[in-house]
């Protein structure tokens, strides 16, 4: 039996243990870290590949099949998902821990964008990365490549299964894989985000309801005989009246946004049919829950008021992330061992352009958000890591169906520096960094990151045992139920 001292270095007392390694042999977490480097040019042009063709949520066909050939050809099993021709499992290795990596490769419409620093999209109004999920699933794939190798070398026992993850923008892949089983086994799971900072995060994504309603009257001439339509169109513009009001009477953090996806033909003909396309988004899916039922409330009172009939069809649902203490001090611990991005003279000079086209002010809320606030207010990319305090209490805004895995089993979360200062993701110049140099280098830290994380949680079997109970203790009154259901 080897004795270590656990973290010694780490403030938290309760990773301050005292650990056995669960046998095989030692390998210097180090070295494997550093052996990352050996994959680098596998992870460079997966990401370049997916980056080069761009393909929205529930079209993944091409980017989905390369990952698979990459683990298939190094020694992973790959297992199909019920229903879901573009995500996928590949798994290595045996027994506990199971480690499930997450990993997203799809894209979003509008966003293409050459790599330069004005806005000019290499196809018009085409799919473009401008969230970096291109380097989001190249890092994860990387990240059990090289812990592979250090299982094998060391004679390791655990699982790892590498999750390609279609249907992220439209935040209900992973719900629909959580539907089908396809994580069930699983210990734990690790996920990440490209973004403008070096982070462990510990609250991220609000909880979302993505919901249609489709109102349906009755056509007439809208000169002759206006009297005899019931207009659908009309029942659509005073929904969203009725919602712009209750947003004073809900909590101050929720969201409420809304499109109208249809709206009827020419003028002179009453519309029979109307949509409206709504998002409620707030920190905590109760929130969610219960303000959707009150949006619900004023679309039947925009149908009543119109004599038309509404349905409401809701086409997807996330949860929050759920914290896990112990996953966000090792995360945080990790990317204080491993050494940050490296960008190069044209990267800094890349991402000094990029910024060109961003307000001033934006730049510094974004560096605010993080506490670097006149900190580097010379330099356009972060290149250290993000305090641990501030990591814990930032929020990340959008939604992500990654937040969902996190009610099943502890997950982390961490953001890489993979866009300037004052880039925000969905945007052309987001698009332009993912595929540039400043991207690759995020990526190949987040690879480290993830392979640092696993091999403690392959060495230090109370870490997973510790994050467990915190998850189990965290659910134990509020459990899962799937926004689906
Ligand atoms: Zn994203």
């Amino acid at each position: 039996m080897i004795m270590l001292n656990y973290m010694s270095k780490v403030d938290n007392v309760s990773l301050n243990i005292r650990v056995k390694l669960q046998g095989g042999n030692i390998l210097e977490k180090s070295t494997v870290i550093d052996k990352v480097k050996d994959i680098k040019n596998i992870i460079d042009d997966l990401s370049i590949k997916v980056w080069e063709n761009p393909e929205i949520a529930g079209e993944e066909r091409y980017a989905s099949s390369l990952f698979k050939d990459i683990l298939k050809n190094n020694g992973f099993i790959i297992k199909e998902v019920n229903n879901m021709e573009y995500a996928f499992i590949a798994e290595f290795g045996s027994g506990h821990p199971v480690i499930a990596v997450l990993g997203e490769y799809d894209a979003l419409a509008g966003m293409s964008q050459k790599l330069e620093a004005v806005h000019n999209p290499l196809v018009p109004s085409g799919n473009g990365h401008g969230c970096g999920h291109n380097l989001l699933g190249s890092a994860a794939l990387g990240s059990v490549l090289a812990i592979k190798k250090y299982m094998e070398e060391a004679d390791k026992k655990g699982t790892i299964r590498f999750y390609g993850c279609p249907e992220e923008e439209t935040l209900i892949g992973k719900v629909k894989m959580i539907k089908e089983g396809a994580f069930e086994g699983c210990d734990l799971a690790l996920s990440w985000h490209p973004m403008n900072a070096n982070a462990a995060v510990y609250k991220a994504y609000l909880s979302n309801n993505s919901i249609k309603f489709n109102f349906t009257g009755k056509s007439a001439h809208a000169g002759a005989s206006p009297h005899l339509g019931r207009s659908a169109l009309d029942a659509v513009e005073l929904m969203n009246v009725g919602a712009n009001y209750l947003r004073e009477h809900v909590i101050d953090k929720a969201r409420i946004h809304y499109t109208i996806t249809k709206a009827g033909g020419p003028p002179n003909i009453v519309p029979k049919e109307a949509e409206s396309w709504y998002f409620v988004r707030a920190p905590h899916r109760k929130d969610v829950e219960e303000i959707t039922q009150r949006l619900y409330k004023v679309a039947d009172g925009a149908a009543m008021m119109t004599e038309t009939s509404v349905e409401k069809k809701l086409i997807s649902g996330c949860y929050e992330l759920l914290p896990n203490d112990t996953l966000f001090e090792l995360t945080h611990k990790n990317m204080e061992e491993i050494s940050g991005p490296e960008y190069s003279e044209k990267d800094l000079q890349f991402a000094l352009d990029l910024q060109k086209s961003i307000n001033a002010s934006q730049i510094l809320a974004d560096m605010e958000l993080y506490g670097q606030h006149g900190k580097e207010l010379e330099a356009p990319l972060h290149q250290g890591l993000v305090d641990k305090n501030i990591g814990k209490n930032v929020n990340i805004t959008g939604s992500s169906d990654s937040g969902d895995v996190s009610w099943i089993m502890p997950m982390n979360c961490f953001l890489t520096a993979c866009f300037p200062w004052g880039v925000t993701p969905h945007s052309w110049q987001a698009t332009a960094s993912a595929g540039s140099g400043i991207g690759l280098a995020g990526m190949l830290y987040a690879t480290k990151i993830f392979t640092g994380i696993m091999y403690d949680l392959l060495n230090y079997e109370e870490l997973v045992k510790k994050a467990i109970a915190e998850f189990k203790e965290r659910t134990k009154t509020n459990k899962y139920r799937s926004p689906l259901s």
